[in-house]
């Protein structure tokens, strides 16, 4: 029974494990579809500011190669110099056609200063529709601009000149620095890592296309993309995943992730074995990255192993209730089996010998009559009756009697076979069915069980006899254990009356004289 027991648990872990792999994969695949899905917008939002910037360089170009044939754009006449933080420029409220300016144009120095060749490009750079609103705080982008390798910008929306100009450290920020030759040989638009906006606006990204005119470099065109709108593309319906989501610029640092309040905070370093779209240990925990984004980013997750765990557990939650209560019910019905084959046992038994009962004994004994006969196999009975039993019990008490009985019990089961059926047949009565054993082999085994019994001492140094009774079937040609019983009773009262103590075998000359006296 306890195979069972031990097959049921193997199966619960055979179970359990399958079930634990399958919502493991469920949710890597969860987190793949989450993936993807952060990969799509980052990249239509990409898609959206390459175009942009490439478009307001196409018009640059054009309007450079038209500024040899157009005269001053009518607001150069609105510009002013302002000595006190050394700039020129527009003063960032004016209008233009009747509509607000959504631009503001101002350059480093005095107006004195500008050559011809400078001129003609911010010439250039008012013939761009200023009056479009091109970006906006809270927007998807923050600012839209055009910075001159002449020294001046445009930017929009458009801020007054004393809270934002041109100067010379623009050329230091990220913006400016990735879209240069040096950085940016291949004339491509690129994006920069994290950093802090020159206006004021916070944690931003920008993305640069480098405006070249005649293969001569001029400036950039940039869109910046604030930190809280990346984050706010970063997100999944995976809850545990909102601040482990993080945005990878192509350099390999990361540009956003919802934990970040400021550049400090960037500690996260991508491990060379990462794989796309495979989740992947390392022993902080799980890593899941995306494809690269347009040549520009990529999306990676991470989860501790409790993070991802409880996700699984939420995913398998469901089929963990159904497997173990179906493991439940089949270890019940295990243990209800094996307490029925229990009983049954026991209503088989007799209580004090813990030998077979009369009604199993008959049983039992029934069918191996039957066999035997069919198989033309000898078979004996040896019937045991206690001596002075009753003398027993009078003298020392029904508890010794209790004892003498167990005693024997115990002596004719250390002597039997186990094909030997061992019953209490009454009292102080006790019934061994031999099979496949001649009255010989019988006898000898009964003398011996006889002869034993003599020997052991119970209950202190109480001892007793038994007197026995041996009959086989095949000699004369018995067809049921009630005959053969008979007989065997019969050869016991012989041994009874010859003294008791005695092992006597019901032969031919017990069988003439009984016919006689019948
Ligand atoms: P004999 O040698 O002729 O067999 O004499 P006996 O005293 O053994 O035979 P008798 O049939 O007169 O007595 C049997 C006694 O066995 C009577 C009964 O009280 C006792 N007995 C029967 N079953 C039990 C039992 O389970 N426990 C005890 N202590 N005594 C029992
Ligand atoms: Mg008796
Ligand atoms: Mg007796």
């Amino acid at each position: 029974m306890k195979i069972f027991y031990f097959l049921i648990i193997i199966l619960w872990g055979g179970v359990l494990t399958i079930v634990y792999n399958q919502g493991h994969k469920s949710v890597e695949n969860q987190l793949i579809s989450s993936l993807k899905s952060n990969e799509r917008e980052i990249g239509q939002m990409l898609d959206v500011a390459i175009a942009y910037n490439e478009s307001i360089t196409e018009q640059l170009i054009l309007n450079f190669d038209l500024d040899d044939q157009s005269s001053p754009h009518p607001l150069i006449a609105s510009f002013k110099n302002f000595p006190a933080i050394n700039t020129y420029g527009l003063q960032g409220d004016e209008t233009f056609a009747g509509k607000p300016l959504k631009a503001n144009l101002t350059g480093a120095g005095s107006l004195a200063d500008v050559d011809a060749e400078e001129w003609s490009e911010i010439n250039a750079v008012l013939g761009l529709n200023l009056s479009a609103p091109i970006a906006a705080k809270g927007q998807q982008f923050l600012w839209s601009y055009y910075t001159s390798q002449k020294g001046f910008i445009l930017l929009s929306p458009s801020v007054p000149t004393e809270q934002f100009h041109f100067a010379e450290y623009i050329y230091s920020k990220p913006f400016w620095k990735i879209a240069t030759p040096e950085q940016n040989p291949t004339k491509e638009t690129v994006v920069s890592d994290l950093y802090d906006d020159a206006a004021g606006a916070g944690l931003m990204i920008s993305i640069s296309t480098p405006v070249y005119y005649r293969d001569t470099f001029k400036g950039a065109v940039s869109l910046d993309v604030g930190l809280e709108y990346l984050n706010n593309v970063l997100h999944s319906d995976l809850l545990v995943l909102e601040n482990n989501i993080s945005l990878i610029s192509d350099k390999g640092k990361v540009v956003a992730n919802k934990a970040f309040k400021d550049l400090d905070d960037i500690g996260f370093e991508l491990n060379d074995q990462v794989l796309n779209y495979q989740l992947v240990q390392f022993s902080g925990g799980y890593y899941i990255l995306s494809n690269q984004v347009k040549g520009k980013f990529y999306i990676a997750y991470q989860l501790s192993d409790e993070q991802l765990q409880n996700l699984v557990v939420e995913n398998i939650y469901g089929r963990l209730v159904i497997v173990s209560m179906f493991v439940i019910i089949l270890w019940l019905l295990v243990k209800l089996f094996d307490m029925l084959c229990k009983t049954r046992k026991l209503a088989d038994l007799d209580g004090l010998s813990k030998l077979y009962n009369r009604m199993c004994l008959e049983r039992l004994s029934n069918d191996a009559i039957e066999a035997a006969i069919k198989n033309d196999q000898p078979i004996s009975v040896i019937m045991i009756d206690i001596d002075f039993f009753k003398q027993l019990n009078d003298e020392h008490g029904h508890h010794a009697g209790d004892q003498g009985i167990i005693n024997v019990a115990s002596v004719i089961k250390r002597n039997v076979r186990k094909v030997d059926i061992v019953g209490r047949y009454g009292g102080e009565e006790f019934l061994i069915t031999v099979p496949n054993t001649n009255l010989e082999t019988a006898t000898y085994l009964a003398e011996r069980i006889r002869t034993e019994i003599e020997r052991s001492i119970f209950y202190g140094d109480t001892k007793v006899t038994v007197s026995i009774g041996v009959a086989e079937c095949k000699a004369f040609n018995l067809n049921s254990f009630q005959e053969l019983c008979k007989k065997a009773d019969l050869a016991l009262y012989q041994a009874k009356e010859n003294g008791r103590n005695k092992c006597v075998v019901y032969s031919h000359e017990m069988e003439i004289y009984n016919q006689r006296h019948s």
